[in-house]
């Protein structure tokens, strides 16, 4: 009877307040009719855009470098409006989470209308197809029907497509493998890993279909791929005995790279985790190159074959299509040319604007990171603002990286030449928790991802199939 009147209290206190927070947020519209209030920030609205005198600003994309410049763009001088066909940002550094159930997909990303836009229609779920840069328009695909075609005049134009996954052109991968770089990527991958453990579990299964639905293969030895083998590690260990039993010990992963991992990390990081990853039993490190991927192996030059139930692929960039018919100055990798005002070359001043994984800056090659591409979002729409003069200058942060059975590396330097840090283990991993919960772009994010981490920690992780 107790327990049913403190649940009666909570409840009742939690939906007082709940409303108390609606009103506030009522009032404060009425207070400031300019602007409303948001979970995160204050946004301006109702402000007339037509012959407004403002310059029409479309950003292309809703990655790291394009949502940087809309949050940070000064929306009192610009119109804007988004064309993606990706309706969210989404935070990559935790994707490879959500691919075994650490963190749930929604945790991870943010609805670009969520931004508040001055009008509804300046989002549009839409793919950019052309630039047409002598009469400033940009023809436009429906992501809904691709028959509606539809062309915007822009004033100035940010182009931050990113870029795609690179097959090298190896035969299969297209056809059999997974990538990992988007959570539609990382839902395929979390729902072939659940139902190759339930094909394994069912009658007609025998030990060979078992070693090989449950063998996964990792191809790119870079941090994406060595952090989804950490996600795998961690699910392998805490959850797959208790939710499938005997299959645990079946289980094999093994990681093929033709290198060494993690070969943008400090020898001695590098080392570290290499020595871990070797010592862990059913994981393998294989300095090898892939020749061809079929439907249940992957094939190598030497001709060896390795039977598996799921291709992981994670080797490296390569250009959108959208970024190769741009007829726009290139480099050898397809990405546009830019100068130090992140400027593409060769279009008229101050009009067309390239950053993140589709861009270089002349003869100043950066990594291709979402540290870089959010830096110069956040200088770009600084320098539109009228707010920056000076060209765009990176200063690396240094990177992180999870490497499973809470270890990570850190491997930074300390602004204005301070000293190098480089940290691997447990304290590591409390970092590389910390500084990914601080990035998360608002409090409700903020909010869900501990939660997803207490939830898994207590509970496990869930392996219901939808
Ligand atoms: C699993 C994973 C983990 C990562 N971890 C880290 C990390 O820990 N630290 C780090 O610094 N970097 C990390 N990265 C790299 C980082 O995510 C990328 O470098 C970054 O996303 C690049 O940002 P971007 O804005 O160029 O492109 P993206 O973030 O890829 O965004 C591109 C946007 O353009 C849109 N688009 C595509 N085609 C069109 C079109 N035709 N018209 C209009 N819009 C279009 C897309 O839908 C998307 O919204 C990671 C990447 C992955 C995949």
């Amino acid at each position: 009877m107790q327990t049913y009147w403190t649940y009666v209290f909570v409840y009742y206190s939690v939906s007082y307040f709940k409303l108390q927070f609606i009103m506030l947020r009522q009032v404060m519209s009425l207070m400031w009719p300019s602007a409303i209030w948001s979970t995160n920030h204050f946004i301006i609205r109702n402000l007339s855009s037509n012959n407004s005198g403002r310059k029409k600003l479309i950003i292309l994309g809703t990655g790291w470098g394009s949502y940087s410049v809309l949050k940070n763009i000064d929306k009192k001088q610009y119109d804007v409006a988004v064309v993606s066909p990706r309706n969210h940002f989404l935070f990559t550094p935790l994707l490879c989470s959500t691919t075994v159930g650490t963190l749930e997909f929604r945790s991870i990303i943010e609805p670009v209308r969520n931004s508040h836009f001055r009008h509804s229609k300046d989002y549009h779920f839409s793919s950019a197809v052309s630039v047409d840069s002598r009469r400033n328009v940009l023809l436009c695909k429906s992501e809904v029907d691709e028959s509606v075609r539809y062309e915007l005049h822009y004033d100035k134009l940010v182009i931050g497509v990113g870029a795609v996954s690179n097959t090298f052109g190896v035969p299969g991968v297209l056809e059999h493998a997974c990538f990992l770089k988007e959570i539609k990527d990382a839902r395929e991958i979390r729902s072939r890993i659940i139902n190759n453990f339930e094909l394994a579990v069912q009658p007609k299964s025998t030990q060979e279909d078992q070693e090989r639905l449950l063998h996964i293969v990792i191809v790119g030895g870079g941090p994406t791929g060595v952090e989804f083998g950490a996600e795998v590690y961690d699910f392998l260990k805490q959850d797959v005995s208790f939710l499938y039993g005997d299959m645990q010990k079946i289980v094999r992963v093994t990681l093929i790279e033709a290198n060494h991992i993690l070969a943008s990390f400090d020898k001695l990081l590098r080392d570290y985790a290499e020595n871990k990853i070797a010592k862990r039993e059913q994981f393998e490190l294989l300095q090898a190159t892939v020749s061809e991927v079929k439907k249940d192996r992957v094939v190598l030059t030497d001709g060896k074959e390795i039977p598996c139930g799921l291709v992981v692929w994670s080797t490296g960039l390569s250009p959108r299509n959208f970024t190769r018919r741009l007829q726009f100055p290139k480099n050898k990798q397809h990405q546009l040319i830019t100068n130090e005002y992140l400027s593409v070359l060769d279009t008229p001043d101050d009009t067309i604007f390239a950053l993140g994984d589709c861009a270089e800056i002349k003869d100043k090659p950066l990594p291709s990171t979402a540290q870089v591409a959010e830096r110069k979002g956040r200088w770009l729409a600084k320098y539109l603002n009228g707010e920056e003069t000076e060209p765009f200058k990176f200063q690396n942060m240094g990177m992180l990286a999870y490497v499973g059975g809470y270890s990570a590396l850190t491997d930074m330097k300390l602004p204005h030449g301070g000293a190098d840090i480089k940290l691997k283990g447990f304290h590591s991993w409390i970092l590389w928790r910390s500084a990914y919960l601080t990035r998360l772009g608002n409090w409700k994010l903020r909010m869900q991802v501990p939660v997803d981490w207490m939830k898994t920690f207590f509970f496990g992780r869930d392996s219901s199939q939808f």
